[in-house]
């Protein structure tokens, strides 16, 4: 590879998490003299245990390899691109079936030995309080130290810096039921009498079993600095308002509580019987291609077998594919389609671009993707060489491309899935949904591997 001709010049890395350490590497390896700030051991976060580089918060497993998963396709496409964390990942590997799952102690130790040694990295331990002026990578994470998030929070104003995940499920639109759906704004207030959201109609009987089963369900215990999330307090200076509350939470407080709030039906008429039904459950379009839909103001903290069972009983979605399960945790994210552009730079500031968590995306694989291209393109900026940005065919290409032009007023961070990638035209409507992500993923591979070599 072409080694860029700035060598002298410096970017600052802010986290040594896992996008901080891919980015590091990769300037780097461009050309770019890296200053890596990391705080841990100094200042520890929440969830951190150790002081290592790319330290496994959690599961230690990256996803599986399959290539016809949305994360397996990711993986594949980092291995072409040369990412580090990849590589070293499937040096550490543990027995795991398909996926990649390696020993965290090992992992991390050789990502540390990797940058340490690199002749342009240095390692700084330190809490970066103020964004510094020259080319910069935020990649702080989910647990941004409060003083750095103040910080990006006055770059990018309050309201597009947010501090947990409220999110409710998506599910796949090819696998919702139409015979039980129908299309249809409140009141028609749709575009063009269409509608613009699916609904599921229930009756009252399907309701009240439907509110028994939720507010049975089993969810997930919060950890303590988590536990702001539940409570609506105060965190990471943000307050967390009623309509971010879990939708078992509020089905709670009466039989009727959902029937007026997120699950009314006015304005709502099911073309089937020609009256409003006795409760409804909203869809809407997640992504411009209509591939995607999120149920509406179902933000959960249920496991995510029980909101397999649970919200299959909703009429229309007993066979949904769920592309992502609801959840609610702390997390420091921007709000992307408004802030970056697709090489990850700042729309307002240029020399500044974002990586790992911050930047709406998630999962290991995710963060690391977006690491890989922050990096190279820190440096490619730096050279004033073309940015680096994969065409929407591939994985991470689309995954760019959602995370920086969704929907501003919904956003929520986004995993790698095939939903995302651009359909394949087949005459035979009848194929298999896997046969199509295999075609997806051949398509994607292809696309990496013909870019990569034009453009490196
Ligand atoms: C509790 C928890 C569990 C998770 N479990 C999983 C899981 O099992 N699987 C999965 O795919 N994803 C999981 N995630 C989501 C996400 O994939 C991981 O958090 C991932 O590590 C994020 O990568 P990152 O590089 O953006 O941030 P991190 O890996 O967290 O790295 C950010 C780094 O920045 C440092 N930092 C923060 N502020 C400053 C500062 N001001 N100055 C200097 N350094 C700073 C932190 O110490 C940290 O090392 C989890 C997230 C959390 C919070």
């Amino acid at each position: 590879m072409e080694i860029l001709k700035a060598q002298n010049e410096q970017v600052s890395i802010i986290g040594g998490g896992l996008a901080g350490c891919e980015a590091a590497w990769q300037a780097a390896q461009q050309g770019a003299f890296v200053t890596l700030y990391e705080m841990r051991p100094v200042k520890m976060t929440g969830a951190h245990t150790t002081g290592n580089l790319a330290e496994l918060v959690c599961s230690n497993s990256l996803g599986t390899l399959l290539h016809d998963r949305g994360t397996g396709l990711l993986i594949e496409e980092l291995r072409i691109c040369g990412s580090l964390l990849i590589q070293l990942a499937i040096e550490s590997r543990v027995p795991a079936g398909s996926a990649l799952a390696v020993d965290r102690d090992k992992f991390s130790a050789t990502v540390l030995a990797a940058i340490s040694q690199h002749p342009r990295i240095k390692i700084i331990r330190q809490e970066v309080t103020q964004i510094p002026d020259g080319m910069t990578i935020i990649s702080s994470g989910p647990l941004t130290s409060d003083d750095l998030a103040v910080n990006i929070a006055q770059l990018t104003g309050k309201d597009r810096l947010f501090f947990y995940d409220a999110v409710a499920p998506i599910v796949s639109g090819e696998t919702i039921d139409m015979e039980k759906a129908f299309s249809a704004s409140r009141y028609g207030r749709g575009e063009e009498d269409e509608g613009d959201y699916l609904n599921c109609p229930l009756n009252k009987e399907q309701y009240s079993s439907f509110i028994n089963e939720l507010i049975r369900a089993e969810h997930i215990e919060l950890k303590d600095f988590e536990y702001d999330i539940q409570h609506g307090v105060k965190a990471g200076g943000s307050v967390f308002f009623e309509r971010c509350l879990p939708v078992e939470q509020l089905a709670g407080r009466g039989e009727k509580a959902l029937a007026f709030g997120p699950m009314r039906p006015t304005g709502l008429t099911d073309p089937r019987t020609g009256r409003w039904p006795h409760a409804i459950v909203q869809l809407r379009h997640e992504d411009t291609k209509g591939d995607l839909y999120n149920l509406v103001g179902f933000q959960t903290n249920l496991t995510y077998p029980e909101q397999e069972r649970v919200f299959h009983l909703i009429p229309g979605l007993e066979k949904a594919l769920f592309v992502r399960y609801g959840q609610m945790h702390r997390n420091t994210f921007l709000c992307a389609p408004e802030i970056l552009q697709p090489s990850l730079q700042m729309n307002t500031r240029h020399n500044l671009l974002f990586a790992g968590q911050l930047t709406g995306v998630e999962g290991y694989a995710g963060n690391i993707a977006t690491g890989l291209l922050a990096g190279i393109n820190a440096a490619r900026i730096l050279a004033d060489k073309p940015v680096f940005i994969p065409p929407t065919e591939t994985m991470l290409g689309s995954l760019i491309r959602y995370i920086t032009s969704a929907n501003a007023d919904h956003f929520q961070p986004m995993k790698a899935n095939f939903g995302l990638l651009p359909e394949i035209q087949v005459a035979n409507k009848r194929v298999p949904k896997r046969q199509k992500y295999q075609w997806k993923a051949e398509r994607a591979t292809k696309a990496m591997q013909e870019y990569w070599n034009a453009w490196k």
